[in-house]
This record gives structure tokens, sequence and C-alpha cells, in this order.
């Protein structure tokens, strides 16, 4: 099995050929045709096992396979990301959103925004506009949201990354306002090292009815 039998745009596929990843990971061969098909996902994967790319490549591919609005365009309005990485801490945000630049480079018109908590306003503020993936941890996204600064109305995927540290860190209640405020999304993606009781709780709170579960 390699990356070309996944139905991905040809952007991706040259971004991967350049990262040198010939193989799919184990979760990435489960989770990437599941949510291309538009299905949510319950994954327990550990760091390491390709999870990032895992997430990213399926709902990037939604904006690889259409032409942009034109940035002057999308600058007209309040920022409204249409894909939603949430990282507990700011070390994975910014890790994430390394490999999303790398994944996107051949992909036209696509911005890319990262807002992380102990950083300053201003320039995290300057980024959102006009970028259609959002990397966020989400205090500080909940901050920016309140000082109407974003909307998350054109959410159309949300992802959770380590979905049990962000309960380890109190997330929780933030984590389920992000949810009500992207109301509009087709898709709900939950990454988590385990499948313990209050990540049941949490993803059933936050995803369609019958998420289907991958466990790497
Ligand atoms: P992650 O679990 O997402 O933190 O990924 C772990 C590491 O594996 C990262 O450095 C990725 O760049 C790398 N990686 C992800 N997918 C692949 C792949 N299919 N082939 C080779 N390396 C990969």
């Amino acid at each position: 099995m390699t990356f070309s039998d996944f139905e991905l745009a040809p952007s991706l596929q040259q971004a991967l050929t350049d990262l040198e990843y010939t193989a799919p990971t184990d979760v990435q061969l489960q989770a990437i045709p599941a949510a291309l098909a538009g299905k949510d996902l319950l994954v327990s994967s550990q760091t390491g096992s390709g999870k990032t790319a895992a997430f990213l490549l399926p709902t990037l591919n939604a904006l690889a396979m259409q032409d942009q609005p034109s940035l002057n365009a999308r600058l007209k309005n309040m920022p409204s990301p249409n894909i939603l990485v949430l990282c507990p801490t700011r070390e994975l945000a910014q890790q994430v959103s390394q490999d999303a630049i790398k994944l996107v480079r051949h992909v036209r018109g696509v911005r890319i925004a990262t807002v992380m908590g102990g950083m300053p306003f201003g320039k995290q503020i300057a980024q959102l506009k006009g970028a259609q993936v959002l990397i966020a941890t989400p205090g500080r996204l909940l901050d920016l949201v309140n000082r109407r600064q974003l909307a998350l109305n054109e959410v159309d995927a949300l992802i959770v990354d380590e979905a049990d540290r962000m309960l380890d860190l109190g997330f929780s209640e933030d984590l389920e306002a992000i949810g009500d405020l992207a109301a509009n999304r087709k898709q709900t993606l939950m990454f988590s090292a385990t499948f313990a009781d209050r990540i049941i709780h949490l993803a059933k709170r936050m995803m369609k009815a019958d998420p289907t579960r991958i466990a790497i």
C-alpha cells in the first residue's frame, strides 16, 4: 500500500514525495480513507505513530481539491478558518504547524495560522487574516473569539489532538465551548493515547453518535 492508493490531491502527493514518506504508517492506513469518506474518528495512537499526517492529509485534501478564494476576498471578512486543530500545549501546536506547512507547500493559496498562549496577541491576530487552517491551544483560541478577532462558524473539520492531555490540563469546558462555536462543522477527529472512559465521554459530547474507532 502506498500513498498513491489514497485519493489525495496531486499537490499533497507531491509534498509526500518531497518528504520521502513512501509507505503510510498503520494509523495513516486506517485513518486517512475513513476521514476522506467524511467519517468522525476516535483514534488511539501515540506520538511517533504518524498521527499528525493522519489527520492533516485528509482534512487538508478538501482545501487542496478546490481553488481557494482570492486572498483579497478572504481578507474582507472576519477570520474564519475551515480546518481547526486543537493542541494541548504550545510545543505540540508548533510541531503540528511545522508539519502542516510542509504538507501544503504545493497547495496554492492556503494560509496556516498558529495561535497559542504566552505569545503576543498582535502578531497572532495578523496571522489569522485569510488563514483557512488554524492550529491553536484552546484558551488562546477562545480569548481571540471573545475579542472578536476570530469566528468559528466556517469550520468544516475540527481535530482534537492529544485529547487525554487536554483533559489532564483542565481544557474540558473549553473544548465543549469550541465545539459549540464550530457547530457547522461536518467532521470531528479526536486523537488520544487511550480510550479511557473520560475520553469516550468527551467524544460523546463532541462527536456524531457513532464515530469510527481506530486503535493502533
Ligand atoms: P507524529 O506521530 O505525527 O508525531 O509523527 C512522527 C514522525 O514521523 C514525524 O517526524 C513525521 O514527519 C514522520 N512521519 C509521519 N508519517 C510518515 C510516513 N508515512 N513515513 C515516514 N515518516 C513519517
